[in-house]
């Protein structure tokens, strides 16, 4: 088996077909006019993104997010740091008007589901959109997305993280080219045993019209959230965001939440580390730091097993009722 297909392209163009047909069963982005690029997981195109976007500046790049952000935003950023690009922890430390910025946009957001919007505007602002939740289970799709960098993945589609596959979708033709360079030089091209692992999928995915999956596994993302909120409704300790119900394209219906995670806010004076409470409860949360944020929040994965989060719940029930 060789690195490429037919000794041209590190990409299967029957893969991109898939992935063409999967966005326009689920409404949520507009492929027409894209080039896309796969990688290891999301997680590669995000680096790759921030190396393509940051080439020929006049300036080094500023890389922001909005807190709370998903950490590895920073992380990557801080450890592949060049001459081109750095991270800029306090957004207000970009206060020149005309400085390079290259913002992560997450809609909807990790940890906490909201529809995010771009802070800084400009001709000197670049945006990476990440898009990993921008599915139907996950949240109500407005329109179909349509930015100029655009990312999704595997992990949150079908659940297959460790495949780690993802794709991005990208409008200028030199950023599309930029990135392919950083996969051909970082990796010499993206697994074909992955890629036909992720076809497989896709063609399951996609068999009758294709919208059993969303359907089936919006149901279940709105049912835990909806057990998880009753519980949360019963405490005075607890509260968690609010996101508000709206009209869905895919389902042809307003329709409420069904988020991925629990974003948690200990209210309590004393329980100023939110993230202790839980695991004194045997709860494990993600701790508001790694997101930017307050260590008043935690964040709790509802996209876990079931076991999981059967568990999740009976602890959860026990923690308020102790509130009584
Ligand atoms: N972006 C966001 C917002 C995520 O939450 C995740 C996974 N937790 C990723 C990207 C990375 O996903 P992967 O590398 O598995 O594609």
């Amino acid at each position: 088996m060789s690195y490429s297909f037919n000794d041209r392209s590190y990409i299967s163009q029957q893969l991109e077909n898939h992935i063409v047909k999967v966005h326009s069963i689920a409404k949520n982005a507009n492929t027409k006019g894209k080039y896309i690029v796969f990688g290891v997981g999301s997680t590669q195109l995000l680096s790759a993104a921030v190396f393509a976007l940051s080439t020929n500046l006049s300036s080094r790049a500023n890389v922001v997010a909005e807190a709370p952000f998903y950490s590895p935003y920073k992380e990557q950023t801080d450890y592949f740091e060049t001459a081109r690009f750095h991270f800029v922890d306090n957004l207000k430390n970009v206060s020149d008007y005309g400085s390079e910025v290259i913002e992560f946009v997450t809609s909807p957001n990790n940890p906490d589901g909201n529809f995010k919007k771009p802070v800084f505007e400009g001709s000197s602002v670049q945006y990476i959109y990440d898009h990993a939740y921008y599915w139907p289970h996950f949240t109500a799709i407005p329109a179909p997305a349509n930015e100029d960098v655009m990312i999704f993945t595997l992990s949150k589609l079908t659940g297959h993280a460790g495949s780690r596959f993802g794709w991005a979708l990208v409008k200028d033709k030199q950023i599309y080219d930029r990135m392919l360079t950083y996969i051909d030089i970082a990796e010499l091209g993206t697994s074909r045993d992955t890629q036909l692992r992720a076809l497989q999928l896709f063609k399951a995915m996609q068999q009758g019209d294709g919208k059993e999956i969303f359907q089936f596994a919006y149901k279940t993302m709105r049912d835990r959230w909806e057990q998880l909120s009753q519980i949360i409704s019963l405490s005075t300790r607890f509260t968690i965001q609010e996101i508000p119900p709206q009209f869905c394209t895919f389902f042809q219906k307003v329709r409420g939440p069904s988020p991925a995670y629990a974003w948690v806010k200990c209210e309590r004076k004393e329980d100023s580390n939110c993230t202790e409470v839980f695991s004194r409860a045997k709860i494990t949360g993600r701790r508001g730091s790694r997101f930017g944020s307050d260590e008043r929040y935690v964040r709790l994965s509802l996209i876990r097993g079931q076991d999981d989060f059967d568990l999740l719940i009976h602890r959860l029930t026990d923690l308020v009722s102790e509130e009584n």
